[in-house]
């Protein structure tokens, strides 16, 4: 992705890619550094639409629009107030999930949930209806929103909440950007003591100890599980169950250091492959000596390992890589993940990153949220042109056959018929699309193009 900060209004489309750097389209790029900036971004449209976007950390097209026009919203990231006594946090929408915990973590707050990189914007946040390993206590992050402003392309402004304006708070929230401009919000932080987690690391062999340990702490804050499926056999299934809650013990809340390890080049195709993948899973499991491992652990390991180093997806190399990730319930979720992790193994594509979690039933607020109660499994694969697409597909009918869904936020590949089954609502939440808004997701999964 091009550094938002580091250019006006572009007259010519520039290639915009997302995390997963995979597709890339061209795209007509404005930094909105104020929030009158929108006003007269949307009014002087060049022609394709347009998308608000935050930091492109979105895997596939959904903060993609191929040939339009792209919003960037990072240079609005100003804090407007903050209510030490309820914890309530309003900022401009491009303020980042990093930039809010340097300002809470020092006075006693944490964000309410948080995903797997702190690199994204508070709009993204809501737009895709984050989850985060406190998703079977907690819920979504839109649950912690507590208002917004909607601004429509029309110049409408609409102040969401879950008393104000419902049905467009439902519709925004998860609403992949579509209903409009989000220029502000107000996220309710949660107090902490200290910068620690009380951690513990558990081995695991196969999905019925994972779901015992799942069963085991569901008065735990924060769990989820590295698995490795790579391996057949006595192995299938092997993982590290982590989980934690915040230390009670006080320490200073100090701001996090600055990542100084930036990945340096984007590594060859081939650097990724199932040999490479296995040798890292079982130095992984067995790094963990033992079966239990109890640490205080700071927070900046446990949220966001990944965050350490800047760039890591060029570690995929240039043709970058799909992420695939599954909510499959309860009725089905045992079975159907064993059916999906064989069909990874024996694909001979393996996933470096594979991330197993069990989603709680505190209801999402919004109307196209991803996470339902069961479990969730996510993958990634680099591509590679004649393999990955055919099992990505695979795996996404499998997803259906057992009643799951994949998530937008984490997706290049579904079929149209495929979202339309997993979202069926989908036709409703398109009366709430502004019509000057579409992404590249969108027109890809409906079929829906605004005229050029
Ligand atoms: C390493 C890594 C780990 C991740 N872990 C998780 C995880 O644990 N859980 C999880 O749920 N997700 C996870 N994600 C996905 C990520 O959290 C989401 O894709 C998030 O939405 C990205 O935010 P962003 O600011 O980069 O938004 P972008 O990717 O730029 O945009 C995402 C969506 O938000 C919309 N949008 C952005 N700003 C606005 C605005 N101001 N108004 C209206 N719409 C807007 C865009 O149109 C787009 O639809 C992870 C991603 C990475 C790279």
């Amino acid at each position: 992705m091009p550094d938002p900060n580091s250019q006006k209004d572009l007259a010519a489309a520039v290639p915009f890619e997302s995390w997963g750097r995979y597709p890339t389209y061209p795209a007509k790029i404005t930094s909105l550094n104020w929030q009158s900036d929108y006003a007269p971004a949307i009014a002087h449209l060049h022609q394709g639409g347009a998308l608000p976007v935050g930091m492109g950390r979105s895997y596939g097209d959904s903060c993609l629009l191929k040939d339009g026009n792209l919003l960037v919203t990072t240079g609005m990231n100003r804090l407007i107030s903050f209510d030490p006594e309820t914890g309530d946090l309003t900022a401009e929408a491009g303020m980042t999930l990093a930039q809010i915990l340097d300002f809470a973590v020092p006075r006693g707050f944490f964000l309410p949930v948080s995903p797997g990189t702190k690199y994204v914007t508070l709009g993204g946040a809501i737009a895709n209806d984050i989850h985060g390993k406190n998703h079977h206590v907690a819920g979504t992050f839109g649950r912690h929103v507590t208002q917004f402003e909607l601004v429509r392309s029309d110049g409408t402004r609409k102040i969401c909440s879950a008393t104000q304006n419902e049905d467009w708070y439902a519709a925004t929230i998860g609403g992949l950007g579509l209903t409009g401009f989000i220029s502000w919000a107000t996220l309710r932080m949660k107090p902490i003591v200290s910068r620690n987690i009380d951690y513990e690391g558990i081995q695991f062999h196969g999905i019925d100890e994972f779901l015992d340990l799942t069963k085991q702490s569901h008065n735990i804050e924060y769990t989820v599980s590295w698995v490795d499926c790579a391996s057949t056999g006595k192995n299938f299934c092997r993982g590290v169950f982590m989980q934690g809650d915040h230390s009670t013990k006080p320490t200073p809340l100090i701001i996090s250091p600055e990542p100084k390890l930036v990945f340096p080049f984007d590594a060859p195709g081939a650097a990724l492959n199932h040999t490479t993948v296995s040798l890292f899973n079982t130095a992984f499991f067995h790094k963990q000596i033992h079966k239990r491992v109890v640490a205080l652990q700071d927070y900046e390991p446990f949220f966001y390992p990944l965050d350490k180093v800047l760039h890591w997806n060029r570690m995929y190399g240039k043709g970058g890589l799909l992420q695939f990730q599954y909510a499959i319930p309860w009725e089905s979720a045992r079975e159907g993940t064993i059916a999906i992790m064989q069909a990874v193994a024996k694909s001979g594509l393996a996933s470096f990153l594979a991330v197993l979690k069990a989603f709680g039933d505190v209801p999402s607020p919004g109307m196209m949220s991803f996470p339902k109660p069961g479990i969730t499994l996510a993958l990634d694969f680099p591509i590679k042109a004649d393999k990955t697409f055919p099992l990505v597909e695979r795996l996404a009918d499998m997803t259906c056959d057992y009643g799951g869904r994949l998530y937008p936020a984490k997706d290049a590949a579904m079929t149209a018929p495929q979202f339309q089954a997993f979202y069926p609502q989908w036709e409703e939440f398109a009366r709430f699309r502004d019509p000057l808004i579409t992404s590249s997701f969108w027109e890809r999964v409906t079929g829906d193009k605004l005229p050029l």
